[in-house]
């Protein structure tokens, strides 16, 4: 509990789903939070709720995509409270569906979210907290970022992608005194699922068709500061994910066969 009371945190995405549920936990445990997000009537809401059960958090609006306005957002948050003690980058968006229905314009969009969103949040925020010699960076990644699921190959692409680099980054600023942590959840009840880019696919057929657990936002905030409190590198859950990354790693052959399964389920939904 004492690791977050009084800590400077910004959370992007954190309107909705996993990142509105970090925003809430954080504000119950003391931290001063600052909410990031493209739709500000969202982050309004998610900072009211904090204010209402007596915390400190204000809205943002910020496109992750754009360097500017995440560099005025680091700016802006250590001018104002005096440091940046974690920085949440958890901003996302999926597209599901089989590769030769994807286009370029919905590669360039996954991959400047997913991808350009966290460059840009460790861009602005890591030099400052390596002149401090403190700080947690928390890159939101997924699942998809240790196993390289199949009908999502450019997600599995950003997410792989920010799985490197926060490893590499960790490594890298562990002497400075920066940590840094990728989180890889499999599935979490979010509004995600409403969003998210579909290929061809009856959204409501995909639903009834999904075999995995699927946690709440709430577990899932929980489980990832646990997690950032141990400073953890890689923070996976819920158990089932951790037994496919095992499998994929221990037992690739067993791995590939299983994903490939559920790339000919999935492929009977494509009209
Ligand atoms: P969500 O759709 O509920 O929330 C995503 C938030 O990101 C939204 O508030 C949205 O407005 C915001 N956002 C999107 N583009 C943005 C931009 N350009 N700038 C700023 N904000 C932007 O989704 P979620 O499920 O809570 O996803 C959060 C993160 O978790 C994502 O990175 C996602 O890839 C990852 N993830 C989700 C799941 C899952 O099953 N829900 C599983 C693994 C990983």
């Amino acid at each position: 509990m004492k690791s977050f009371a009084g800590k400077v945190s910004i959370v992007t995405g954190g309107a909705s789903g996993i990142g509105g549920a970090l925003v809430r936990e954080l504000g119950r445990r003391g931290a001063v939070v600052q909410v990031a997000d493209i739709d500000l009537p969202g982050a309004e809401q998610a900072a009211r709720e904090v204010v209402e059960r007596g915390g400190r958090a204000r809205a943002i609006r910020v496109d992750v995509t754009r360097p500017d306005e995440v560099g005025d957002l680091v700016r802006r948050t250590e001018a104002e409270e005096g440091c940046l003690d974690y920085l949440f980058n958890n901003a996302g968006v999926g597209v599901l569906g089989e590769e030769r229905d994807m286009t370029p314009a919905l590669w360039q969009r996954i991959v400047e979210v997913n991808l350009w969103g966290v460059v840009h949040g460790i861009a602005a925020a890591y030099p400052l907290m390596v002149r401090r010699g403190c700080g947690h960076i928390v890159n939101t990644a997924s699942l998809a970022g240790l196993v390289p699921v199949p009908m999502e190959a450019a997600y599995v692409a950003t997410k792989f992608a920010v799985v490197g680099l926060s490893q590499a980054l960790r490594t890298e600023g562990a002497a400075l005194g920066v940590r840094v942590s990728a989180v890889c959840p499999g599935l979490v009840r979010t509004p995600i699922f409403a969003s998210v880019e579909l290929l061809r696919v009856d959204r409501r057929e995909l639903e009834s068709r999904i075999p995995f657990t699927i946690v709440t936002a709430e577990e899932a905030a929980r489980t990832i500061l646990r997690g950032v409190e141990r400073n953890r590198g890689l923070i996976v859950f819920p158990l089932q994910a951790r037994i496919l990354w095992w499998l994929e790693r221990f037992l690739p052959a067993l791995s590939a066969a299983f994903w490939r399964r559920s790339a000919a389920d999935f492929r009977t939904l494509r009209r």
